[in-house]
């Protein structure tokens, strides 16, 4: 199987297959039940499921649940829901690591009588005080116990006999090594504490970096992808799958975790902004969870298509956030259809144009793509243009609507500025023009040479509706560099939501569908909220300075 590799896991991969050492490519993505994914959890299945796609072998999906303390089926379900919206598929391959706690136990047994586990009676407070340091090796005073002796605690311990931290199962590896991982490590703790699986049936708990090599080979896992966190229980990984009989040996391969300027992937961290109500749950729109970028407007492709342009390296990076939002700008501007919204209106009124006439314009769904067709849009005496579009006191170089100058109505006539109408308070009532009916009529090359293009609605062709304006959660660039008294909640963005209460939209967008997706014309990409039939949220601008090397 020749295929050529594009990063140093396919390199691996590659001397593998040719060595023999393994035949086919089945890797597994496992989660831990205890939040929603996010787009680092989306690098990493990214990985394991395209991986094993490129090779034409298969990934699991196996939820990682060994620890009792916070699973909860709510994120079961949205685990997989996300998956595959991704467009990644575990087909009847889907499993939980608690699946295999008959296994690990038998396991423990076989490395018990073997010698090369022992029944410890450190406290947790000991054991950190024993574990020594780079000079001087751990102490263990429990690993000379004879081999009955720790079979029949083990048993006891399973059996409910002890209390929390009574005891642990630890594995008899090297008290001097210079990986801390080695010095002995717990495999077995006591927590009388409930399984959402298994009820009451267990007390006793394997640790991760016991459980995990055996599910991966008791499920005849080829490559373990994981993130470089993972790297220095590599040796500790080896050291089970060689110890215990398992059919098959998997191989470890870490990876850089992705880091996202502005943004925090912790799911603890993002657990804490939902409890605390600092946002409006998982799916908020401003979270880098899948199911908020999937409310935001993202689509799956492209969350995939940024995973692949970030590629896979061994050093941990930090990517700026203006490529994810690239990816889907890119999407957006060949697929999504063109609609009018003002979304901070002023009135106009235009004074030489009857009252109760109406035209319509037909205006092109995508200037590039005359298949998406047009949409008839209404002209009146009343329309609405932007707040931004109009500076009393213009500022240099302001080529929109200003006292006595003129602008063209996107697709319609050029106008000239009038009368401005204030009200008590001093702010616009309504803006007074008069349009040059010789131009327009949806052709601009009418040899009137005028700087400024503005957007417009007519009333008659409007309604009103909300809008939400999201900018970044964080204001901290780099979020591995949180200064030691601060937290990043003390970060937190105060303009990362806006409402535009009054905004006026399109007519036709009154029957848009949740999925859906518009460019907002000279605005930016906007998708109904599918949790708030009638509002509209901005996935991303229009336009970003950003240009990828
Ligand atoms: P968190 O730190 O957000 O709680 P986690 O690692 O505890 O994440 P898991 O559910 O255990 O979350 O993660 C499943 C897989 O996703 C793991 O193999 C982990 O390596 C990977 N993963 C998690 N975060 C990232 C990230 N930022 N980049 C790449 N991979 C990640
Ligand atoms: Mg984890």
């Amino acid at each position: 199987m020749a295929i050529e590799a594009s990063n140093f896991i396919e390199e691996f991969i590659n001397e593998d297959l040719a060595a023999g050492k393994a035949d086919t490519v089945h890797t597994r993505f496992p989660p831990e039940p205890n939040g929603y994914l996010h787009i680092g959890h989306c690098k990493a299945l990214a990985i394991d499921f395209g991986t094993a796609k490129k090779y034409g072998g298969m990934c699991n999906l196996r939820m990682d649940d060994t620890n009792p303390a916070k699973e909860d089926t709510e994120y079961v379900d949205a685990i997989k829901e996300d998956i595959h919206w991704l467009g990644f598929d575990w087909e009847d391959r889907f499993f939980y690591g608690s699946d295999y706690f008959d296994k690990d136990y038998e396991f423990a047994v076989e490395l018990i009588k073997k010698g090369l586990a022992y029944v410890c009676e450190l406290t947790a407070e000991q054991m950190e005080e024993y574990r020594g340091d780079l000079t001087h090796p751990a102490r263990s005073p429990w690993r000379d116990r004879p081999i009955e002796e720790s079979l029949a605690l083990f048993e006891r311990m399973k059996n409910g006999e002890f209390e929390n931290g009574r005891y642990t199962l630890r594995a008899k590896i090297d008290l001097a090594s210079g990986n801390f991982w080695m010095r002995d490590p717990v495999l077995y703790r006591i927590k009388h504490m409930p399984h959402h699986r298994y009820g009451d049936k267990w007390c006793i708990y394997p640790t991760y970096d016991f459980a995990h090599p055996i599910q991966d080979a008791l499920e005849g896992i080829t490559h373990s992808l994981c993130s470089l966190e993972f790297e220095i229980h590599r040796p500790l990984y080896n050291w089970v799958i060689e110890n215990v009989s398992v059919p098959h040996t998997p191989r470890q391969i870490e990876f850089a975790r992705l880091n996202i300027t502005y943004t925090v992937l912790s799911k603890r961290f993002l657990r804490g902004l939902v409890e605390s109500g600092l946002v409006d749950g998982w799916d908020d729109p401003r979270m880098p969870t899948l199911c908020g970028m999937r409310r935001r407007g993202y689509t799956g492709a492209s969350i995939v298509d940024f995973c692949s342009r970030i590629g896979v390296a061994k050093a941990d990076s930090l990517v700026d956030i203006r490529l994810l939002e690239a990816c889907i700008r890119d999407e957006l501007n060949e697929t999504a259809p063109r609609r009018v919204a003002v979304l901070d209106p002023i009135k106009v009124i235009v004074d030489n144009y009857p009252e109760g006439k109406e035209e319509v314009f037909d205006l092109p769904n995508h200037p590039q793509h005359p298949e998406m067709g047009t949409r008839p849009v209404t002209f009146s005496r009343e329309l609405y243009i932007d707040a931004e579009d109009f500076a009393e006191v213009p500022p240099p170089k302001f080529f929109r609507l200003k006292p006595e100058g003129e602008v063209r109505l996107m697709g319609a006539y050029i106008i000239k500025c009038g009368e401005i109408v204030k009200n008590e308070d001093g702010s616009i009532k309504e803006i007074h023009v008069t349009a040059d009916l010789e131009t327009g009529n949806g052709n601009p090359v009418d040899g009137r040479k005028i700087k400024g293009t503005i957007h417009w609605l007519s009333a008659a062709n409007a309604y009103d509706a909300q809008v939400v304006m999201y900018d970044k959660l964080l204001t901290l660039e780099d979020p591995s560099k949180l200064p030691k008294d601060k937290e990043y909640t003390d970060y937190l963005n105060p303009e990362s939501k806006k409402v535009m209460l009054g905004a006026k939209l399109e007519k036709s967008l009154a029957d848009a569908k949740a999925g859906e997706r518009f460019q907002f014309v000279r605005t930016g990409y906007f998708t109904p909220d599918s949790k708030n039939p009638g509002t509209f949220l901005r996935t991303v601008t229009l336009k970003d300075s950003y240009k990828p090397q």
